[in-house]
């Protein structure tokens, strides 16, 4: 009988949580950065196209499945899939869920795994992106991971060809534009390949979102971090700046640095005033920032940089006026994920609710325990 399952990889930004996740390479190209533990032990494979069309039919196969067992409404009729359902083994299931969650959702946009799918050559993945869009003509949006190493490589053309091909989107991690910090993170990236492989995919109509890492230069080189992240913005001007402050993992060489001694990390309120002086210096009118991660100190700090940028300013320095212990109070509200932001906090929490996060607060003997009780509480979300 033919296997109908599908292959998934470990990984996709926020943004793409209720997109279909298309595998068409495994692991990562590059591999080394020292805060990333995610394919570790893992080596990089890119999927053969016969294998990736396999995927692409099976992931069709559902869909059509779905929609023959739905009545005139769109609604399924749980009584005439369970005989399919029966047919099927567990891991097959699993994917048929996959496919009816995101049909669910609207079935509008398709994410290619994994960490690096764009070194799949350009030829080939526009092969592919040909396949999917035929197979699955009513999708939106599709977007993938892309190295600013590979990107650099390739040509204006090469890219145009993947936007006639239908790809809408690249999310790359930058996490900063300073060489200094790109390489003590073991980045294996420049400022320069960073600004030439961000102008050519913008040339080329495909939407960028870079990612900056507050915080991941540590205090040695905080405040460069945020300036050479807004001047290499500055010169691509991508479509999203999308903030991912940066929480040290107990399993990354960073962490071994730190006990070494040679890496000294900034406190959460630190790693917000970076993001406040990334913001402040981008002039990049048309770029988002877009706070869509509870690592973030502040939820809501997302708006266009043209209209926007005082206002995200204000709500940054809201929190950073605060006295110790009413920033303290809100981090705790914050990092438990009960509210978005300082305005929240004053508005919906109880006075009941705020005492006892002061007196929780007031608790700490220091400045060090404090830190490290949050960096407990972010280590849970990454
Ligand atoms: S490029 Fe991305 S996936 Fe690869 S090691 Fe670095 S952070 Fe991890």
């Amino acid at each position: 009988m033919t296997d109908r399952s599908f292959d998934t990889g470990p990984i996709r930004p926020p943004s793409e949580a209720n997109s279909l996740l298309l595998q068409v390479t495994q692991g990562c190209t590059w591999n080394k950065c020292r805060f990333c533990v995610v394919y570790r032990g893992q080596g990089f494979r890119m999927l053969q196209p016969e294998h990736i069309r396999r995927n692409i039919d099976n992931m069709a196969y559902f869909r059509d499945l779905i929609y023959s067992c739905a009545d005139s409404d769109g609604r399924v009729d749980r009584e005439k899939l369970i005989p399919h359902l029966e047919e099927m083994n567990a891991r097959e299931r699993q994917c048929f869920y996959i496919i009816y969650n995101w049909v669910g959702h609207g079935a509008r946009n398709v994410f290619l795994q994994d960490g690096n799918s764009i070194a799949l050559k350009p030829e080939k993945l526009a092969d592919v992106l040909f396949y999917l869009r035929e197979k699955f003509p009513t999708v939106e949006r599709v977007t993938t991971y892309g190295r600013a190493s590979t990107l650099a490589r390739y040509s204006v053309g090469q890219l145009k060809l993947l936007r006639e091909s239908g790809l809408n989107r690249v999310h790359t991690g930058f996490e900063s534009g300073s060489d200094q910090v790109l390489a003590m993170i073991n980045k294996g990236l420049t400022q320069e390949q960073q600004i030439e492989a961000g102008r050519k995919t913008v040339e080329a109509g495909i939407e960028l979102s870079v990612y900056f890492m507050p915080g991941i230069g540590g205090r040695r080189y905080s405040q460069e971090n945020a300036d050479e992240t807004a001047y290499v913005v500055n010169q691509i001007q991508p479509d999203f700046v999308r903030l991912r402050t940066f929480i040290l993992k107990l399993e990354s060489e960073m962490y071994e640095m730190k006990r070494r001694g040679e890496f000294e990390e900034c406190t959460d309120i630190e790693k917000l005033g970076e993001i406040r002086r990334l913001i402040a210096g981008i002039d990049a009118s048309e770029t988002r920032i877009v706070s869509d991660h509870i690592v973030n100190l502040i939820g809501t700090l997302s708006g266009r940089i043209g209209t926007d940028k005082e206002a995200m300013l204000a709500q940054a320095d809201e929190v950073l006026s605060l006295p110790v212990t009413e920033q303290r109070i809100y981090q705790n509200f914050r990092r438990h994920g009960l509210v978005d932001n300082y305005l929240q906090m004053k508005t919906q929490v109880s006075p009941q609710q705020f005492e006892h996060m002061r007196q929780y607060a007031e608790g700490f003997e220091s400045d060090e325990d404090w830190e490290d009780y949050m960096n407990e509480i972010l280590r849970q979300y990454v």
